[in-house]
């Protein structure tokens, strides 16, 4: 998939407002999941099955800008190691996926267990973990048990009975903020990409933004 981030560039200052408004609504969601963690007493302080190792596809243009965002607040020295580390994840992806296999690979923001852009991290990082439930549009209530870390944790502590987390309105609200987004820049095309694949599209231009 091709990504003109120049032509995205150009008119930065009409995505700015919805990348500001997709904050807001991060903070929404990291403070409900949050209130629901607590409640369960789910503390993820890492653990061998670390979620930062499984490949997770992303799918908004907000999310790929707001990185890009977040690449820019980095050294130099920084951005081009995790340039080069991205590529090398990515290549290791294609190769697994041509040979068949399943690959667990880190992330390339993921260093020394920290995430480098937490602030700027994608929906599914923030949401991920706790059981919660998804209505699909038009179709079932989806129900997930949450991550085997949360489960090991709670299990001891037997808090292991649901507490309700809806990650319906969230995913809501963040499709019709990139309908806006679509709107305003006239970009159309399918988005599945992981972090790696998306680091790899930004430019050295995009550098020189602020
Ligand atoms: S963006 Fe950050 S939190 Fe998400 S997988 Fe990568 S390192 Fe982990």
């Amino acid at each position: 998939m091709h990504l003109n981030l120049e032509r995205l560039l150009a008119i930065r200052h009409r995505y700015l407002p919805l990348l500001n408004r997709m904050e807001t609504l991060f903070n929404e969601m990291n403070r409900a999941y949050e209130a629901v963690a607590v409640q369960y007493g789910f503390v993820c302080n890492g653990c061998a099955d670390n979620c930062c190792l499984t490949r997770f596809y992303h799918h908004t243009l907000l999310e790929y800008l707001y990185l890009v965002e977040g690449m820019c607040t980095l050294e130099p020295g920084i951005r081009q190691s995790i340039n080069k580390q991205a590529l090398t994840v990515s290549t290791g992806m294609a190769d697994a996926d041509r040979r068949g296999e399943a690959l667990r690979i880190m992330c390339p923001l993921n260093r020394n267990e920290r995430c480098i852009l937490y602030p700027y991290r994608p929906m599914i990082c923030r949401l991920h973990g706790i059981p919660h439930e998804l209505q699909r549009p038009g179709g079932n209530l989806i129900k997930n048990p949450g991550c085997n870390a949360f489960f090991d944790q709670c299990r001891e502590r037997g808090k292991t009975d649901y507490i309700r987390f809806d990650r319906t309105p969230f995913y809501r609200q963040m499709a019709t903020l990139e309908q806006e987004l679509r709107r305003e820049t006239g970009y159309s095309d399918k988005i599945r990409l992981t972090i790696a694949h998306m680091l790899v599209t930004i430019t050295d231009n995009a550098y020189e933004i602020n």
